[in-house]
């Protein structure tokens, strides 16, 4: 095993690089936890190393492109993953443990993330503003210029291609630093970028641990906007990192979302998209609805219908592509335990579990999905996020009460509200605070068009669809006297 460990290296400037300090992290498979490949632990040397080659392809090849040819790269990019698609979701599933049909979805969805962005970039524009007599006034949507990208381990491809596509698209240069659990996707991307003409520079890609790489880049003097997408605590030192300096941050946090299910609802449709929203990509994902809200009267028959659901899914390694992979680590296996041994002391009943098939290694990181019923509203289960297959259950009397609930966390991520009384929809949609709300579904698929973002602790600034545009570049005020 050892002998046949790979050594991925950097990327910058369109050349693979090891880090300055020669140090390396092992990658490990989560559903084995065996090592397979090394990574470079890269520190501030390589920060500064990336963030120049950045500005040099910014200033001299970059800012010169037309919107026009940057969309032609941005389209070829798209074409040459749809071609990587197989090989990319192959590493991803190795990497982050991503059953088949997740690992393939997320590299379909970067394919959809540069295509989206590519048709973008030349319809970004600016205004004009009817102002005093002998004036005219426009504004300029402007670059930033080095835009840092900070991502976490659970869906790197997607969070890549809204981040970086974005940016790229509004005429900016990237340093990224991926998470240490999830780096080798995105080298792969980086280097086909490089393969269909993305000028040296326009990517760079600098792996390590968050407190070493990543302080180093959210402190680095030449990054002029951070795009970070993480947990809140991190969230946080990064904001206080920036403000240092007075550089501009989006915070794409976390969240605890609510899936509300009124009596009148269509539990069919309703039943399969919550038993999803809390099982894939095994419950690590930001917009997981962790929280169960159901109206007292249908409170009992449809616990019992998704009791039945939840017994029959299966968990093993990622190659067998079944309902649950793995989790990502061991501490985040353990943080998972944590948090069911609270709700066990808190006598918090579970009312159905999968299971975990015979052919899962020991060594892998596996969690059955379990499914909690009567949480009490302000237990750490209801408050905080498991990021794990684990779905808080809890009943609402009326629709203010429902509210009430969903509205008492932290967070404001994502919303699901399912009922078929059209009034209640916009009632409802109006009255929680959250970023998004889905009014009989859960996601809408995805939805690469769709600004994404959180209010509260889940963070601020949008990203995805053509709003993300705004908040990678500046606008200038240009007023002129003419007489
Ligand atoms: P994390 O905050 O631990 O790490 C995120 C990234 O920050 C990683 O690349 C990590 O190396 C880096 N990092 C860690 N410490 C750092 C530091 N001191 N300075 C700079 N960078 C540092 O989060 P995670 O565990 O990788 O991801 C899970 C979290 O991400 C969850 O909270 C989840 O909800 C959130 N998330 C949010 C979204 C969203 O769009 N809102 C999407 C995916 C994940």
């Amino acid at each position: 095993m050892e002998q046949n460990r790979r050594m991925q290296l950097n990327y910058i400037a369109n050349t693979s690089v090891p880090s300055a300090s020669g140090r390396t992290l092992p990658v490990i498979d989560p559903s084995d936890g065996q090592p397979f490949d090394e990574l470079q632990r890269s520190n501030a040397h390589d920060i500064d190393t990336a963030v120049h080659a950045a500005r040099k392809c910014h200033d001299a090849v970059w800012s010169k492109l037309s919107a026009a040819e940057r969309g032609r790269l941005l389209m070829k990019l798209s074409a040459k993953v749809a071609e990587h698609a197989d090989e990319l979701a192959a590493i991803e599933q190795r990497d982050c443990g991503k059953p088949t049909k997740q690992a393939r979805a997320d590299a379909i969805a970067l394919v959809r993330y540069f295509e989206f962005y590519a048709g973008a970039c030349d319809k970004l524009h600016g205004d004009t503003i009817p102002y005093l007599d002998g004036y005219s006034v426009l504004t300029w949507r402007e670059p930033h210029g080095v835009t840092g990208h900070i991502i976490p381990w659970n869906y790197p491809m997607q969070i890549f291609g809204r981040s970086v596509g974005g940016a790229l698209a509004a005429g900016n240069v990237c340093v990224i630093k991926p998470a240490e659990d999830a780096c080798l996707s995105l080298i792969r991307v980086a280097q086909l970028a490089a393969e269909v003409g993305f000028p040296a520079g326009a990517i760079n890609i600098v792996t390590g641990y968050g407190h070493e790489v990543g302080d180093a880049l959210a402190r680095h003097e030449g990054i002029d906007h951070i795009s970070f997408t993480g947990s809140p605590k991190v969230g946080t030192l990064i904001q206080q990192v920036a403000a240092e300096r007075h550089c501009p941050v989006t915070l794409e946090l976390g969240g605890k979302s609510p899936q509300i299910i009124f009596a009148d609802a269509d539990l069919d449709a309703a039943i399969p998209m919550v038993i999803n929203a809390i099982v894939q990509n095994a419950g690590q994902t930001c917009s997981a609805g962790s929280r169960l809200l159901v109206d007292q009267a249908i409170y009992e028959p449809l616990l019992e219908r998704l009791g039945q659901a939840f017994e029959n899914l299966r968990v093993g390694p990622a190659a067998m592509d079944l309902d649950v992979g793995p989790l990502i680590r061991q501490s985040q296996q353990q943080r998972v335990w944590d948090f069911l041994s609270d709700a066990h002391a808190a006598s918090i009943p579970i009312v159905a579990q999968g299971r975990i098939v015979d052919e899962a290694p020991e060594t892998g990181y596996y969690q059955a999905p379990a499914l909690l019923r009567d949480v009490p509203a302000y237990h750490r289960i209801a408050q905080e996020e498991v990021f794990g297959p684990v779905l808080a259950a809890m009943s609402f009397k009326d629709e203010d009460h429902a509210v009430e609930l969903a509205n008492a966390t932290q967070f404001g991520l994502v919303a699901g509200i399912w009922t078929r009384d059209g009034a209640r929809q916009f009632r409802m949609a109006r009255r929680v605070k959250s970023g998004q709300v889905f009014i009989n579904n859960y996601g809408a698929g995805g939805g690469v068009e769709l600004p994404f973002g959180g209010v509260k602790s889940s963070g601020y600034g949008r990203e995805k669809g053509f709003e993300a545009l705004l908040g990678f570049t500046t606008l200038k005020t240009v007023a002129i006297r003419h007489g």
